[in-house]
């Protein structure tokens, strides 16, 4: 039987950017992968040579979107939101903002696209955001318990697993070294400067689930490239090439759903036991 794997990320470009070494391998693999992305993007920072577009900003995310989830494989699916911006950020009080909308409404929504897709997987953001982005944040918030209640309607297809993307606190240390080497303040990253790398990352003690994305790396790398307008490269541009595929060829994952705890085997694949 067809795996299906459900993602609900928060913004055009998380697919890439965050897991799209998953996104791809899965897909690769024949599994059913379907991308929830929530917010429009409206919010975020343009890229040089991109200033002009910036009132029209969220139409040309979603090309670029579209075009980067043809390269994954998968198919899209847009929840509609208004990007709510970065901590401090004026759009953080947009009326229609992602995170100003009713809660038990945002669940719903993610809820019946569960049970829509039928996914045997899910995943979205951790309670952290990752970075303390409200909109990554916001996705954990109502993804939880959108789970929770398709799952206690007790289907026979599932969902039978939910998963966070997580970013392990030892990383941050290792590129926080490696960054400084280079010459760049780890607490001023990001274009606009805003991203603390020094408060970013989870105890790694709460991480069991490790995927390998070797075989996926060219289509993540193809795929963000396509993010034109967010600069396209993510943090991996930061580093030398040699070091790239050794520092970012795992994608990691926190076992919500059954729990995962510290001491239990560890996962390669999101789909193990299933
Ligand atoms: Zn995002």
């Amino acid at each position: 039987m067809t795996k299906t794997l459900l993602c609900v990320l928060a913004h055009p470009d998380d697919e890439s950017f965050g897991t799209g070494g998953t996104l791809a391998r899965y897909a690769m693999e024949g599994v059913d992968v379907h991308i929830a992305i929530a917010t429009d993007g409206a919010a975020g920072s343009v890229a040089e040579g991109y200033e002009e577009q910036r009132s029209e900003l969220a139409a040309v995310r979603e090309q670029e979107l579209r075009r980067a989830v043809e390269i994954l494989g998968g198919t899209l699916h847009l929840l509609g939101f208004r990007d709510s911006g970065y901590i401090n950020d004026p759009n953080n009080k947009h009326p229609d903002a992602f995170i100003n909308q009713d809660l038990a409404t945002s669940v719903a929504t993610v809820a019946d696209l569960i049970r829509k897709v039928k996914p045997d997987v899910v995943y979205t953001h951790d309670s952290t955001g990752g970075y303390w982005h409200p909109d990554h944040i916001r996705c954990y918030e109502i993804t939880t318990p959108a789970f929770a209640q398709v799952q206690a309607e007790g289907h026979a297809w599932g969902p039978k697993k939910l998963y966070y993307t997580a970013f392990p606190n030892t990383r941050t240390k290792l590129f926080i070294a490696i960054l400084k080497l280079r010459g760049k303040d780890p607490t001023q990253m990001g274009r606009n400067k805003d991203i603390d790398l020094t408060k970013i990352g989870l105890d790694p003690k709460l991480i069991g689930t490790k995927i390998n994305i070797r075989v996926g790396w060219d289509k993540k790398r193809l795929a963000s490239a396509e993010h034109g307008s967010q600069g396209g490269g993510g943090l991996a541009g930061y580093f030398p090439k040699f070091l790239r595929k050794r520092l970012f060829g795992y994608e990691q994952f926190i076992r919500a759903y059954p729990a995962w705890t510290y001491g239990d085997p560890k996962e390669t694949d999101l789909f193990e036991g299933l």
